[in-house]
Protein backbone atom coordinates (compact mmCIF):
# COMPACT_ATOMS: atom_id res chain seq x y z
CA UNK A 1 0.00 0.00 0.00
CA UNK A 2 0.98 3.58 -1.13
CA UNK A 3 1.63 6.47 0.82
CA UNK A 4 -1.19 8.12 -0.74
CA UNK A 5 -3.49 5.11 0.05
CA UNK A 6 -2.88 5.79 3.36
CA UNK A 7 -3.96 9.36 3.07
CA UNK A 8 -6.86 8.08 1.09
CA UNK A 9 -7.74 5.95 4.31
CA UNK A 10 -7.20 8.82 6.49
CA UNK A 11 -4.93 6.52 7.96
CA UNK A 12 -2.27 9.14 7.88
CA UNK A 13 -2.85 12.97 7.71
CA UNK A 14 -2.46 15.45 5.32
CA UNK A 15 -3.61 18.90 4.55
CA UNK A 16 -6.81 18.43 2.16
CA UNK A 17 -7.97 21.22 0.22
CA UNK A 18 -10.64 19.09 -1.54
CA UNK A 19 -12.19 15.86 -2.25
CA UNK A 20 -14.75 14.31 -4.31
CA UNK A 21 -15.85 10.57 -4.76
CA UNK A 22 -13.67 10.40 -7.26
CA UNK A 23 -10.61 12.34 -6.22
CA UNK A 24 -8.93 13.94 -3.49
CA UNK A 25 -6.15 16.94 -3.04
CA UNK A 26 -3.60 17.52 -0.37
CA UNK A 27 -1.10 20.19 -0.31
CA UNK A 28 2.42 18.50 -0.76
CA UNK A 29 4.80 17.82 2.35
CA UNK A 30 8.03 19.31 0.52
CA UNK A 31 6.37 21.76 -1.44
CA UNK A 32 8.38 23.29 -4.67
CA UNK A 33 6.81 26.27 -5.15
CA UNK A 34 3.89 28.46 -2.50
CA UNK A 35 1.09 26.74 -3.87
CA UNK A 36 2.24 22.93 -4.45
CA UNK A 37 -0.62 20.29 -4.38
CA UNK A 38 -1.17 16.72 -5.41
CA UNK A 39 -4.11 16.05 -6.96
CA UNK A 40 -4.81 12.08 -6.73
CA UNK A 41 -7.76 9.75 -8.16
CA UNK A 42 -9.08 7.42 -5.03
CA UNK A 43 -8.93 4.20 -7.16
CA UNK A 44 -5.69 3.08 -7.36
CA UNK A 45 -3.69 3.69 -10.18
CA UNK A 46 0.09 3.29 -9.78
CA UNK A 47 1.20 5.17 -12.85
CA UNK A 48 0.01 7.30 -16.13
CA UNK A 49 1.98 4.87 -17.57
CA UNK A 50 -1.16 2.22 -16.45
CA UNK A 51 -4.05 4.14 -17.41
CA UNK A 52 -6.76 2.66 -20.09
CA UNK A 53 -9.01 3.65 -22.48
CA UNK A 54 -11.84 3.58 -19.20
CA UNK A 55 -9.43 5.98 -17.67
CA UNK A 56 -10.03 8.74 -19.82
CA UNK A 57 -13.06 10.87 -17.73
CA UNK A 58 -11.06 10.12 -14.19
CA UNK A 59 -7.91 11.90 -16.25
CA UNK A 60 -9.85 14.90 -17.37
CA UNK A 61 -11.44 14.88 -14.11
CA UNK A 62 -8.22 15.09 -12.20
CA UNK A 63 -7.15 18.20 -14.69
CA UNK A 64 -10.40 19.84 -14.19
CA UNK A 65 -10.18 19.78 -10.73
CA UNK A 66 -6.61 21.27 -11.30
CA UNK A 67 -8.11 24.22 -12.68
CA UNK A 68 -10.92 24.67 -10.46
CA UNK A 69 -8.15 24.47 -7.10
CA UNK A 70 -6.31 26.89 -9.74
CA UNK A 71 -8.94 29.63 -8.88
CA UNK A 72 -9.75 28.42 -5.48
CA UNK A 73 -6.00 29.20 -4.42
CA UNK A 74 -6.00 32.41 -6.23
CA UNK A 75 -3.15 31.12 -9.00
CA UNK A 76 -4.48 34.19 -11.25
CA UNK A 77 -0.95 34.78 -12.57
CA UNK A 78 -0.29 31.09 -13.96
CA UNK A 79 0.20 27.80 -12.84
CA UNK A 80 1.96 24.77 -13.97
CA UNK A 81 0.71 20.59 -13.68
CA UNK A 82 3.11 18.03 -13.39
CA UNK A 83 2.46 14.04 -13.62
CA UNK A 84 5.71 12.24 -13.39
CA UNK A 85 5.51 8.66 -14.68
CA UNK A 86 8.20 5.98 -13.99
CA UNK A 87 11.70 6.03 -12.51
CA UNK A 88 13.40 8.20 -15.70
CA UNK A 89 10.07 10.85 -15.46
CA UNK A 90 11.26 11.22 -11.33
CA UNK A 91 7.81 9.64 -9.85
CA UNK A 92 8.90 8.43 -6.52
CA UNK A 93 5.07 7.50 -4.86
CA UNK A 94 3.05 4.71 -7.26
CA UNK A 95 -0.06 5.91 -7.06
CA UNK A 96 -1.02 8.12 -9.79
CA UNK A 97 -1.19 12.56 -8.79
CA UNK A 98 -0.90 15.74 -10.94
CA UNK A 99 1.15 17.88 -9.03
CA UNK A 100 -0.49 21.51 -8.96
CA UNK A 101 2.12 24.50 -8.74
CA UNK A 102 1.88 28.29 -8.90
CA UNK A 103 2.70 31.23 -6.56
CA UNK A 104 6.47 31.89 -8.01
CA UNK A 105 7.56 32.65 -11.53
CA UNK A 106 8.55 28.70 -12.50
CA UNK A 107 11.41 28.05 -14.92
CA UNK A 108 11.49 25.66 -18.02
CA UNK A 109 12.95 23.31 -18.82
CA UNK A 110 12.23 21.39 -15.59
CA UNK A 111 15.48 18.90 -14.76
P1 LIG B 1 6.51 12.31 -7.49
O1 LIG B 1 7.98 12.52 -7.25
O2 LIG B 1 5.99 12.92 -8.74
O3 LIG B 1 6.12 10.86 -7.31
O4 LIG B 1 5.78 13.14 -6.34
C1 LIG B 1 5.54 12.62 -5.08
C2 LIG B 1 5.30 13.81 -4.19
O5 LIG B 1 4.68 13.34 -3.00
C3 LIG B 1 6.56 14.55 -3.75
O6 LIG B 1 6.48 15.89 -4.19
C4 LIG B 1 6.55 14.43 -2.23
O7 LIG B 1 7.00 15.60 -1.60
C5 LIG B 1 5.08 14.16 -1.95
N1 LIG B 1 4.78 13.45 -0.73
C6 LIG B 1 5.35 12.32 -0.26
N2 LIG B 1 4.81 11.94 0.89
C7 LIG B 1 3.84 12.85 1.17
C8 LIG B 1 2.92 13.01 2.24
N3 LIG B 1 2.85 12.15 3.27
N4 LIG B 1 2.08 14.08 2.20
C9 LIG B 1 2.14 14.96 1.20
N5 LIG B 1 2.98 14.85 0.15
C10 LIG B 1 3.83 13.82 0.15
Amino acid sequence: MTIFKKIIDREIPADIVYEDEQCLAFRDINPQAPTHVLIIPKREIPSLADATASDVPLLGHLLFVARELAVQLQLGGGFRTIINAGPDGGQSVDHLHVHLLGGRTLTWPPG
